[in-house]
């Protein structure tokens, strides 16, 4: 674990260091409250850190003031001890007052010394399991287990999401629905595990063939949502023709032989000043995978939204 010292003190510094060097940390160390200062403000600071109390410029407790003021990211706690020659009581206060979690005073003993930096050790430690844990329940909430792309409820939300930053722009926001052909004669052939393997196989492709402000999502069980922002009509089907092809011209390996796997596509667009709803344009778009269907399959069918919308029966 990485451990930021900062003491003006040359002496005092290199005891710490050599101190902290021989327990395993890794010392990074600073001469002054400014410079600890500046280190607490880089990329990927030490979370533990040991400041002087008295220090020219920035003192141990203006440093902490800082850090507790502008840590807005919770995920970053740094654990602060304060180290001084003063020992009254209200120095104490001051120092907790600041933010520092814990106080020291010089010279320090190496024993209570280690015995204070375990919890600081265990809050850090325990913090970044947490969120690991977080990321964890975040993944599955959002992610589709099977492929990892993004589930229903995910891709959705991207949607909604993009077309109100389309309405906003006015900018279109394409929209396809992909389907694979007889997926279930594959299930059938293969059995289900390489059916699995053909769904992943399917996310694989798309996604390298995409964008990367596009977005896919497993709508269903072998139902695909993409969203293209900013693509109209031809850019839709341009980019759509590409997800066709690249499932299209190459087939995929299974045990003993290789066979295509092909997919259908309905797709569609909205219109910016239409403000046609998510769910409407997934209806279009799914008119369109049915017609893709009917047709033959293994081809893109593209419906203008606003033609669609002109065909629907007006509500009683
Ligand atoms: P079409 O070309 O008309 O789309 O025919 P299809 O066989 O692809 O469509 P159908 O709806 O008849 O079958 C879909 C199959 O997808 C049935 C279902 O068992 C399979 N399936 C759905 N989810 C999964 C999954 O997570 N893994 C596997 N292996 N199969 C799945
Ligand atoms: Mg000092
Ligand atoms: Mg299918």
């Amino acid at each position: 674990m990485r451990i930021l010292i900062a003491d003006d003190s040359v002496v005092s510094r290199h005891l710490l260091e050599a101190t902290l060097t021989r327990w395993g940390y890794e010392v990074v160390v600073a001469s002054d409250g400014s410079e600890a200062w500046n280190i607490f403000q880089s990329e990927n600071p030490p979370r533990l850190a040991i400041l002087d109390w008295m220090m020219p410029g920035m003192t141990g407790p203006d440093v902490c003031r800082h850090v507790r003021a502008t840590a807005k990211d919770k995920d970053v706690y740094s654990y602060i001890i304060l180290l001084s020659s003063k020992g009254e009581r209200e120095d104490l206060i001051e120092g907790m007052e600041a933010g520092a979690d814990d106080y020291l005073t010089k010279p320090f003993d190496q024993h209570e010394l280690k015995v204070r930096l375990r919890p600081g050790v265990r809050i850090i430690e325990l913090q970044g399991e947490l969120i690991s844990a977080r990321e964890e329940l975040r993944e599955q909430a959002t992610k589709d287990f099977l492929t990892r792309t993004w589930n229903r409820l995910s891709i959705l939300d991207v949607f909604e999401r993009e077309l109100a930053r389309g309405a906003r722009e006015n900018r279109p926001v394409g929209v396809v629905l992909a389907d694979l052909d007889h997926f279930k004669s594959v299930n059938d052939t293969y059995g289900h595990f390489a059916g699995d393997a053909v769904l992943r196989e399917f996310v694989r492709r798309v996604s390298g063939c995409i964008r990367p402000y596009d977005a896919i999502g497993r709508y269903g069980g072998e139902e695909f949502l993409i969203i293209l922002p900013g693509c109209d009509e031809a850019a839709t089907r341009k980019e759509t023709e590409r997800m066709r092809a690249v499932l299209a011209d190459t087939p995929m390996s299974f045990t003993q032989e290789s066979r295509l796997v092909t997919c259908s596509f309905g797709a569609t667009a909205s219109i910016p000043s239409e403000g046609a709803t998510a769910e409407w344009l997934i209806r279009v778009a799914d008119d369109a995978l049915y017609r893709a269907k009917r047709h033959g399959r293994n081809q893109v069918v593209f419906v203008d939204s606003s033609a669609a919308s002109a065909q629907q029966p007006v509500a009683p």
